[in-house]
């Protein structure tokens, strides 16, 4: 049996010292390895969270055990441990022990500038750090003089009704005290959470002999990396500043040197070429050995080199990118360890401008984030201003209180979509989505002055049609103005992980895609096929528009026929594009869904359009559009019961997709299309859609003696469909569940309107998460288990995937695979974010990971 560690509170780290990052945390580990490089660490003590926990609590450890390593007048730093660095942890403090017996005896040996300077500075910090007195009184002075000392030592004994310690026990005892409190304070506990850290997260602390910056010969300090932290390129940055301590260098207003040779002034290489040299090779050697891109913090010290620490260099998320494929190119981590340091959000950051981060904003208000990115334009208000400004060039956010398919065009021409109402699986966030189209939805604080033509903001600001706004799809944020922005990052790093990716992944991925647009960007991202192709899509476009609503109002079938003769010429067009584009990858279309009355206008000025196309009278045209409204219309007639019931639009779609089938085999790849029938919830529905798609399947053979193949499947979006799966099975080749209405309809809970309650749901915890948003594992899940199982015990060769928005998270892609789902299928952009994320799960699951995480600094 193996024996269990165990670790002391107090450790000297040494080569061979036990210690873990669970137990003294990232910094005090680092160090160790450090060491284990032989590079040169003045001498550290590590002590453990269980230690620091109990000096929280009032119970010191043996000060003399912590000290003694630093021989009769210790002279430390202490530093935070935590188990992640970058869960943060209290400041450091520098030049414990520094009392006036010290002074003295240092005035002798580095002069009295050089030991004042250092009391001083320690004066500052434990007075302000520790003693928490006003920092006013205690702001280093430009000549650290004896005079300055004397008033800086008087300011604190004033405050504190006592002289300034003079027993370096006592010092480190406060020191260690102030350290330990602060971390159990409510504010850090609370931003730490925010990064991630659990509710017990604990602190260690480091405390290392001072190496000087301040004395006699060459002294000083500074912070050398190499990567540039924006773009992971290998660039060598940082600061070094003669005579000064901690990160002085980085902030210094003049005086510091580059490190490498620099057109803009002296630099580290050219006034001390060894001590440079020095630190490029330990660069090169904590990269190969601790796998990392490392920052490191040094001081030179009467020309001797001291590392005093090292930390993960800080980066951006394209940066991450480049540095993990760099290490696993270079042969210094494996590829799949470089696949599952890359969290798979920070891809979609990639994908889009971002505003630059380190810009100012003025948030106006914030919604809900549906679709990332972001973008800058004048307000307009109606898809046809969007349009008329996309015409001038203009670029411009389109506002409305909603989107509604009759604002597609304008969508395209907007640069970004802000809607007052909404929630993530909205009309204008699953198109946002599908376009790349920065958006945010929701913001529900925001009102629209119609009749003055502007938006108001809850601070009561007014913005002005024409006025610039900023939308940033990835955080929720209404910007007012422009800020600064970063472009999309898809290089050669982006796409070498990716390919990375999917020769470690075991599930498939596609892309929903309506336009040929949407394929060509499904196709860049690597898609490998089309999951959902929602055809009414297509017949929002000008012409088509009036061409569907001339079918509407059709009176007899053969009339119905005759209009969509007219539209079948069209359909076509658009299949043959998509088949072109996806080049023998997977196409599947699904068949006509929305209420009919989505096509119909809603207001006067549209319904005298429509009278006037239809040269029928106003009085008749706006009873017939009233006729047809529904009380609740997603439930109502749609989907596969228009199918059952206008049997006309859906043998159209049909005759189309086999006609491109047919013209687009003969050019490119041959071409098996899948055909998908939306919203059925019984077997017989199947069966009669069936029959006569398979009817125009003969008559299109007939006409044109033309071999071709099809598969006819079924998309489970409603409960009772996912209950008798088993029977739906038995007419279908594939089943794919659209999570989006099964959500709606297990829940009972509307997709368009569920946002206004949605935020008092999940902050009292009723639901855990929004469900539209993340997949509901407990419920909806349960009947795509059920689902997927019934269909597979009666076809066990069934396809089975999902095609709802949640396709491309990291919980549906988990229990997808789980279920054994063949492929997922999302939206273009998300379609990267998809496939780092499968591999990660296959890699965590097939439990491929060599000395992953446990070991990184
Ligand atoms: C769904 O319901 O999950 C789906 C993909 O279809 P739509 O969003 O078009 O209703
Ligand atoms: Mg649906």
């Amino acid at each position: 049996m193996q024996k269990e560690r165990t670790y002391d509170e107090v450790t000297l780290i040494t080569v061979d010292a036990t210690m873990s990052a669970a137990i003294h945390g990232g910094r005090a580990k680092c160090l160790q390895r450090l060491v284990r490089l032989d590079m040169p660490v003045p001498r550290t003590v590590a002590l453990s969270f269980g230690a620091v926990r109990r000096i929280a609590a009032g119970e010191l450890p043996d000060l003399d055990t912590i000290l003694r390593p630093f021989g009769p007048d210790p002279l430390v730093s202490v530093r935070p441990s935590s188990q992640d660095p970058d869960w943060g942890g209290p400041g450091a403090i520098l030049n414990i022990g520094m009392c006036d017996s010290r002074h003295a005896d240092m005035c002798a040996t580095m002069g009295e500038a050089a030991a004042t300077s250092l009391y001083l500075r320690f004066i500052q910090s434990y007075a302000t750090e520790v003693a928490r007195l006003e920092a006013d009184s205690f702001e280093l002075p430009d000549h650290p003089d004896r005079a300055a000392l004397a008033r800086a030592l008087a300011a604190f004994e004033d405050e504190m009704d006592e002289p300034f310690p003079q027993d370096p026990a006592r010092q480190l005892a406060d020191v260690l005290k102030s350290m330990a409190r602060a971390w159990e304070g409510t504010s850090a506990r609370l931003l730490r959470e925010a990064k991630g850290a659990p509710a017990d997260a604990g602190l260690g602390l480091v405390v290392q002999a001072m190496a000087l910056g301040v004395g006699q010969g060459e002294c000083g300090s500074g912070v050398i990396q190499f990567i540039d932290a924006a773009t992971g390129q290998r660039r060598i940055t940082g600061r070094y500043l003669s005579q000064s301590q901690g990160r002085d260098a980085l902030t210094a207003e003049s005086g510091a040197l580059y490190l490498t040779k620099d057109p803009r002034g002296p630099s580290l290489e050219e006034a001390h070429p060894d001590t440079f040299a020095k630190l490029v090779a330990f660069g090169d050697r904590s990269r190969e050995r601790l796998r990392e891109e490392m920052e490191i913090e040094f001081t030179v010290e009467d020309g001797r080199l001291k590392i005093l620490d090292a930390v993960r260099v800080p980066r951006s998320n394209r940066a991450a990118v480049r540095i993990a494929v760099d290490l696993a190119a270079d042969g210094v981590i494996p590829p799949e360890e470089a696949v599952m340091r890359i969290e798979p959000q920070a891809l979609s950051e990639l994908l889009h401008r971002q505003i630059d981060p380190g810009a100012p904003r003025d948030v106006i208000t914030r919604g809900i984030a549906a679709s990332p990115g972001a973008a800058s334009g004048r307000i307009v208000f109606t898809a046809t201003d969007a349009q008329a400004a996309a015409a001038r060039g203009e670029s411009c956010v389109l506002v409305r209180r909603e989107t509604s398919p009759e604002d597609i065009r304008g969508m395209h021409a907007a640069a970004a979509v802000l809607t007052i109402r909404g929630g993530v699986t909205s009309h204008a966030a699953v198109i946002g989505r599908g376009l790349g189209l920065p958006c945010v939805v929701g913001a529900s604080t925001l009102r629209i002055d119609r009749k003055r033509g502007c938006l108001i903001a809850p601070d009561g600001r007014r913005f002005a049609e024409g006025e610039t706004l900023t939308v940033d799809g990835t955080t929720g944020d209404v910007i007012a103005g422009e800020p600064p922005m970063v472009e999309a990052a898809l290089d050669g790093a982006f796409r070498q992980l990716l390919d990375w990716a999917d020769g470690f992944r075991d599930i498939g991925v596609r892309a929903n895609a309506d336009t040929p647009a949407d394929a060509q960007t499904a196709r860049n991202f690597a898609a490998e096929g089309i999951g959902l192709c929602r055809t009414e899509h297509m017949f929002f476009e000008g012409e088509r528009l009036s061409l569907m609503r001339e079918m509407i109002f059709a009176d007899a079938p053969d009339d119905r026929t005759a209009v969509l003769a007219r539209l079948l010429p069209m359909q076509r067009g658009d299949f043959i594009e998509l088949f072109k584009i996806m080049a023998g990858h997977p196409v599947c279309i699904r068949l006509f869904d929305p209420p009919l009355h989505e096509f119909l206008p809603s207001d006067k000025a549209g319904l005298r359009d429509l009278a006037d196309i239809l040269n029928l009278p106003l009085a008749d045209v706006t009873a017939r559009v009233e006729a047809m409204e529904e009380y609740n219309p997603m439930l109502g007639m749609r989907g596969v019961r228009l199918g059952v019931t206008v049997p006309e639009i859906y043998e159209m779609q049909a005759r189309a997709i086999f006609e491109a089938t047919i013209a687009a085999s003969r050019k490119g790849a041959p071409v098996v299309p899948e055909i998908m029938i939306p919203l059925v919830s019984a077997m017989r529905e199947v069966e009669l859609v069936k029959n006569r798609i398979d009817a125009v399947a003969v008559n299109v053979h007939n006409e044109t003696g033309a071999e071709f193949d099809y598969r006819l499947g079924v998309m489970v979006e409603t409960p009772r469909a996912a209950l008798r799966a088993g029977d739906i099975a038995l007419h279908a080749a594939f089943l794919s569940f659209g999570t989006n209405d099964l959500t709606q309809m297990t829940y009972g809970l509307s997709r368009d309107d569920a946002g206004r309650f949605m935020s008092a749901y999940v902050s009292q915890g009723v639901y855990e998460e929004d469900p539209f948003h993340t997949l509901d594992l407990e419920g909806v899940g349960e009947l795509l288990t059920i689902g997927a199982q019934r269909a597979r015990s009666s076809c066990p060769e069934i396809m089975l995937s999902i095609c709802g928005e949640h396709g491309g998270s990291r919980s549906a892609i988990a229990f997808s695979r789980a279920r054994g789902l063949n492929y997922v299928s999302c939206s273009p952009f998300r379609v990267p974010v998809a496939r780092l994320s499968a591999a990660q799960i296959a890699l965590t699951d097939r439990n491929q990971l060599p000395g992953l995480a446990a070991d990184r600094p």
